[in-house]
């Protein structure tokens, strides 16, 4: 027995099975003994919050405590118990909703907080993404929040909690979960079957990102997205009209994995549809919420594209970086392409490679503001910087 796991003895079997947080596992196994009102779970994406919110859903629901194996753990661990409601923002924002029947809304999560459940015992309401909560929302859930119904728990989730009211947050026990380390996302990858050098080039192309790395170390086509974002800086060191060009050609390659993803997603539903497309009355249920699901998905999978394109050009210039600084291979993020440094190695400053990180990480940040529309001029913007810098590469 590991170390780990003998610290994990005596853990509800879902709980234990939280990866890669054994401080705010053990905290979590002592909360479902006696459940407070309401948790706010902190810390960024891919730390592994959501798997947390769904072992604690299982904990409270199974009649054993967190089995793991019955009927209500799985339902639990799927986020498919009827006891269990899920609110996340289906656009930018959570909203207040006109009343209790406005699905996804602040007003249906409140108004079902004081219906019995359906089906005996507790019930549990989560909110994704809480600090997208809009202030009205945010009220009606504080109302909630200070008369808590009867056997209700409520589990609040945010990578940026800074950006909840106070008030909601006062009113909540807060559990963080920092970032896995990259050893952990590495040897968790490598166990699944996947080779260690492709896991940690994923580990380090994700930013930690669990759920990402999984995808990057899996897919062969998912780092096509890399090679795109750095023939596109090319592109861009050419002039600014080679900078307008550079960000057309971003942004056809994400309305093009929009397309894809459309696809693929459309293609999963196939086998609980009929010969004329239209679901199987079993499967009902199960289509719309998939349907639902995928909406959202093909809605996002531009900026998602786009955003994973400039993580990669922000790992190229800090490659860059690394390597003027005196580092080895060792430091790089992208540790399969040393190579490709070879020829920018001495061609651009340091100083000069430090502030094009600085603008991609800032289109970064404009493209991840939800309100701000015009991901093309974002992009044109970023790639203008790019091509005046390379006027003064050396
Ligand atoms: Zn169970």
């Amino acid at each position: 027995m590991t170390a780990v796991e003998s610290s994990m003895e005596g853990l509800p079997p879902v709980i234990a099975d939280v990866p890669g947080q054994e401080h705010a596992s053990a905290f979590l196994a002592r909360a479902v003994q006696h459940p407070r009102h309401a948790y706010l779970f902190t810390g960024p994406e891919g730390s592994g919050k959501r798997l947390a919110m769904r072992a604690v859903a299982a904990a409270l629901l199974c009649p054993d405590g967190g089995c793991g194996d019955c009927r209500a753990c799985r339902l639990a661990l799927g986020e498919r118990h009827s006891n269990m409601l899920v609110l996340e923002p289906t656009g930018p924002d959570i909203l207040v909703g006109r009343d209790a029947g406005d699905p996804n809304t602040a007003r249906w999560l409140a108004g079902q907080a004081y219906l019995t459940p359906m089906e005996p015992g507790r019930k549990v309401l989560v909110v994704l993404q809480a600090d997208r909560l809009r202030i009205e929302a945010a009220d009606v859930l504080l109302k909630v929040l200070e008369e808590p119904p009867l056997d209700t728990v409520f589990v609040l989730l945010s990578a940026r909690p800074d950006d909840l009211p106070d008030t909601i947050r006062s009113r909540c026990q807060e559990i963080s979960f920092p970032p896995l380390s990259e050893e952990f996302v590495v040897e968790s990858l490598v166990r699944e079957g996947l080779d260690p050098g492709r896991a940690r080039l994923a580990c380090r192309l994700a930013g930690g990102n669990m759920g990402r790395a999984r995808r990057l170390a899996r897919d062969d086509d998912a780092l096509a997205f890399r090679d795109v974002a750095l023939e596109a800086a090319a592109t861009a060191g050419q002039g600014p009209p080679g900078a307008l060009a550079a960000a057309e050609q971003l942004t056809a390659a994400a309305k093009d994995f929009r397309g894809r993803l459309g696809e693929e997603l459309a293609a999963e539903l196939r086998p609980f549809l009929d010969e004329r497309g239209k679901p199987e009355e079993a499967f009902r249920g199960v289509v719309r919420r998939l349907e639902e699901q995928h909406e959202r998905r093909v809605r996002r999978a531009e900026r998602e594209f786009l955003d994973w394109s400039l993580l990669a050009l922000a790992a190229y210039w800090r490659d860059l970086v690394a390597a003027s600084s005196g580092g080895g291979d060792d430091v790089l993020i992208n540790l399969d392409r040393p190579g490709a440094l070879g020829a920018e190695r001495g061609a651009v400053s340091a100083v000069t490679a430090a502030i094009a990180m600085g603008a991609v990480e800032q289109a970064r940040a404009d493209l991840a503001d939800e309100t701000n529309l015009n991901a093309r001029l974002i992009l044109e913007r970023l790639f203008l910087r790019l091509s005046s810098l390379a006027g003064h590469a050396v």
